[in-house]
C-alpha cells in the first residue's frame, strides 16, 4: 500500500529530480534543461493523481489505446498536463495520438511520417515529434536506421511535422553511456536540440551525455506488474 500514498509519490519525485539536478551540475548543465517524463504505462488513474497533485506536470504512455482510458479526464483536471508517447506507433493510430499526445518519441518510419502529418492538419494540432533511433542495430527494436537519420529528418520537416529532437532506447543489459553518447553526436551532426534518452536505470547517465528529455517509469512508480 506504501507505494500508492501520497507521501511516498512525492518521496520518489523529490528523489528522482534531485538526481537529476546533481547530474546536471556535474556535467555543467542548467537542471531546468532537462525534462523529467514520468512513464505511467500500466498504473492506474490512482497511482497518477498524487504526482499531478505533487505538481509534477510531464507524463509518458506508450500505448494510445491506454492513454485514451486513461488521460482525457486527467487532462480535463490538469489542462497544463503534458502527455508523451514513448512507445512505439502504428499509422492507424496516428489520428487518436495527435489528438490525445503532446509530444511523439517515436516516430521512426515513412508510413508514420506521412499519417502523422495527415493528422496535425485535420486536428490542427502539431505535437513535437522526436526521430526515434535505432541506436544498438537490433532488429526487434523499433527506431530507423543510424544511417538514415538526415534523410528522415528531412521527410519529417517536409511534412511539417515539428521536430523536437532523436531519441533512443538502449540495448539491455548493456552499458548505456556510448549509446546516449552516439545519439548525442547524430543530434550535434544533424543540428537538433532534443534529446530523449535515459530511463530508470540510467536516468543520469542520461543527463550527464546531455539528454533534455529522461523517460522514468519504475523509479517514480515502483515495479510494473
Ligand atoms: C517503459 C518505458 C520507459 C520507462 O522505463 P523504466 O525503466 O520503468 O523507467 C521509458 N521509455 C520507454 C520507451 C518505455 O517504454
Amino acid at each position: 500500500m506504501a507505494l500508492h500514498d501520497h507521501h511516498d509519490a512525492r518521496d520518489r519525485l523529490a528523489n528522482v529530480r534531485g538526481a537529476i539536478v546533481k547530474a546536471a551540475r556535474l556535467a555543467d548543465r542548467d537542471p531546468a534543461g532537462v525534462t523529467l517524463i514520468a512513464v505511467s504505462k500500466t498504473h492506474p488513474v490512482e497511482q497518477i493523481m498524487p504526482l499531478l497533485a505533487a505538481g509534477h506536470r510531464s507524463f509518458g504512455e506508450n500505448r494510445v489505446q491506454e492513454a485514451q482510458e486513461k488521460w482525457p479526464g486527467l487532462k480535463e483536471a490538469y489542462p497544463d498536463a503534458a502527455l508523451h508517447l514513448v512507445g512505439r506507433l502504428q499509422s492507424k493510430k496516428a489520428d487518436d495520438a495527435v489528438q490525445l499526445f503532446d509530444a511523439i518519441h517515436s516516430v521512426d518510419r515513412y508510413s508514420v511520417i506521412t499519417a502523422l502529418a495527415k493528422a496535425m492538419e485535420k486536428r490542427n494540432r502539431r505535437p513535437d515529434c522526436f526521430l526515434q533511433v535505432n541506436i544498438g542495430k537490433e532488429t526487434q527494436k523499433g527506431g530507423c536506421e543510424i544511417a538514415d537519420v538526415p534523410v528522415m529528418l528531412k521527410e519529417m520537416r517536409k511534412a511539417g511535422l515539428p521536430v523536437a529532437g532523436l531519441m533512443c532506447v538502449p540495448p539491455v543489459d548493456t552499458e548505456a553511456a556510448p549509446y546516449f553518447a552516439l545519439l548525442a553526436k547524430l543530434a550535434r551532426d544533424n543540428g537538433v536540440q532534443g534529446m530523449s534518452m535515459g530511463m530508470s536505470g540510467d536516468y543520469e547517465t542520461a543527463v550527464m551525455l546531455g539528454a533534455t528529455h529522461v523517460r522514468v517509469g519504475t523509479a517514480l512508480f515502483g515495479e510494473r506488474s
